[in-house]
């Protein structure tokens, strides 16, 4: 059984281990398992050892502080003071961060203990993991099958046993799609809920950090931790942290409290079979529970995939834009000289394919003449598609659909193609582009064994009611399955 934040407080609580005991089973597990997984970059052994030391002599006094000693590990995106941060790319391979991230500062204060760094598609450019320059992690439900992505190595390391829980990001549904596909859950926050500081951005409007955990209890415990409003990101809202736990464990909620609605429509685009079979089910069962299901539509949401692939490619082709091997990054000494000769050779060999694929998009959705056609429009779309959101939820307070359309694919699968693997995020995309709270939780598993998400995305700053009515849906479906030996 995987130990989860609760259980591993309450573990301490009756001295049933010390931190320095439970930071070696992670260890161990790690050190015999991960070469089949690859979802870290880098493991701090020694340096988490030596933090639960510290930690074994003061664990009486921290009573009430859930993450105390709890092993977690960060998506390669956070910087970590005195820590390399790569982004799983070859440009940023040796880059040594000289600061924390927020997100890092605030688990921190509470004595985390640091596993390390996880894999990630390079830039948290994907939908599989496959685009790292690490190689790929690969799924822990089966390992010829990826494990999602961009926090693909977050959401196997979870999944996996080899850390309590991660810090992703989802832009697109890099959170909620690899927690899908790795059987876990996965929860964005509201747009500037959550500090980008020290973050490295990819597409800062729809960047948003959040937890992978193995329970909704776990997400929302971390997402307490690290939201508050900071000065140092000019989208952090000006917002106390949230108190989300406390109200999943003390207040009284049924289903009846709640309305859900189901874009039927948007489910149109073609589901695969089981996942269809199965959230049918689901439908049916909410309503035998007392739920109210009804039916919503979200007519501008087909158009989410075409417009995050204008808006995401833009802003990242200018965030992208200060790695040139002189500011930052991967240099090579350029043969005569040349100053734009070497900024093209530290950028051509800097970055894969996928990260020029999509800084090519972006520069040419900005260039003159262009950018009325394309990224003006783009943001035009992303207000209607909002707009849909506001309208359904006067009448529902979350929307529910699969997380993903297809089931984990298997490695290579879609590697060379890279619309298909767009397509993959058509369903967790709108609710980036509206900037709202979205969760992932596991629904069960497919005749093959892979896993199968469900989300629910919840109006702006609705976070507490968006946990709760996932609580009772992760109640109600009881998801118990133990992991294949791998
Ligand atoms: N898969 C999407 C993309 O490739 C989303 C990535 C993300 O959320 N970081 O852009």
């Amino acid at each position: 059984m995987k130990r989860t934040i609760e259980d591993i407080h309450k573990g301490y609580s009756k001295k049933d281990f010390s931190p320095s005991e439970l930071i070696q089973e992670y260890l161990s597990k790690i050190k015999n398992l991960d070469t089949k997984i690859n979802s870290y970059t880098e493991v701090f052994d020694d340096k988490v050892v030596k933090h639960a030391k510290e930690l074994d002599k003061i664990l009486h006094k921290n009573e009430n502080n859930f993450l105390f000693g709890v092993p977690i590990s960060l998506k390669d995106i956070f910087l970590v003071k005195d820590e390399k941060c790569t982004c799983s790319s070859k440009m940023l391979k040796n880059y040594v961060s000289n600061y924390d991230s927020c997100v890092y500062e605030k688990l921190s204060k509470r004595n985390i203990l640091l596993l390390g760094k996880n894999n990630m598609d390079e830039f948290a450019m994907g939908s599989s993991t496959e685009t790292s320059f690490f190689g790929p992690t690969m799924n822990p439900w089966d390992i010829s099958r990826v494990p999602g992505g961009s926090s693909g190595g977050s959401a196997a390391s979870v999944s996996a046993g080899f850390s309590c829980a991660s810090l992703g990001t989802d832009t697109g549904g890099s959170i909620r799609q690899p927690a899908s596909f790795c059987g876990i859950v996965g929860l964005k926050p509201t747009y500037g809920r959550v500090s980008r500081f020290g973050m490295i951005a990819f597409s800062s409007s729809l960047d948003q950090a959040g937890p992978l955990a193995n329970s909704v209890n776990d997400a929302a415990i971390i997402l307490d931790s690290v939201t508050g409003f900071d000065s140092r990101d000019s989208t952090s809202l000006n917002l106390k942290p949230t108190n989300s736990y406390n109200s999943l464990i003390n207040d009284t909620y049924s289903f009846s409290d709640f309305t859900f609605g189901v874009p039927s429509k948007l489910l149109e685009i073609g589901l695969d079979d089981e996942i269809k079979y199965k959230f049918d089910e689901l439908i049916k069962n909410l309503k035998k529970l007392g739920a109210k299901v009804i039916d919503i539509d979200l007519p501008y949401a087909k158009y989410a995939v075409a417009t995050y692939y204008i808006i995401a490619p833009s802003e990242a082709s200018s965030n992208l834009s200060r790695f040139d091997g002189i500011r930052y990054g991967f240099s090579e000494e350029s043969e005569n000289g040349d100053l734009i000769e070497s900024y093209i050779n530290n950028r051509s060999k800097g970055f894969g394919e996928e990260v020029k694929r999509r800084i090519m998009l972006g520069t040419y959705s900005l260039s003159s003449g262009y950018y009325d056609a394309y990224y003006l429009k783009a943001i035009k779309v992303k207000q209607l598609i909002s707009n849909d959101f506001k309208n359904a939820f006067s009448n529902v307070n979350s929307i529910l659909t699969p997380t993903c359309p297809e089931l984990p694919f298997k490695l290579g699968e879609k590697k060379n193609d890279p619309l298909k693997m767009y397509l993959s995020d058509i369903l967790t995309i709108p609710a980036n582009l509206a900037q709202l709270p979205s969760i992932s939780i596991p629904l069960g598993l497919s005749n093959q064994n892979l896993p199968i998400g469900i989300q629910l995305t919840g109006n702006r700053l609705d976070e507490v009611n968006l946990l709760k009515m996932a609580s009772l849906l992760e109640k109600e479906i009881n998801f118990t399955k133990e992991l294949p030996k791998f």
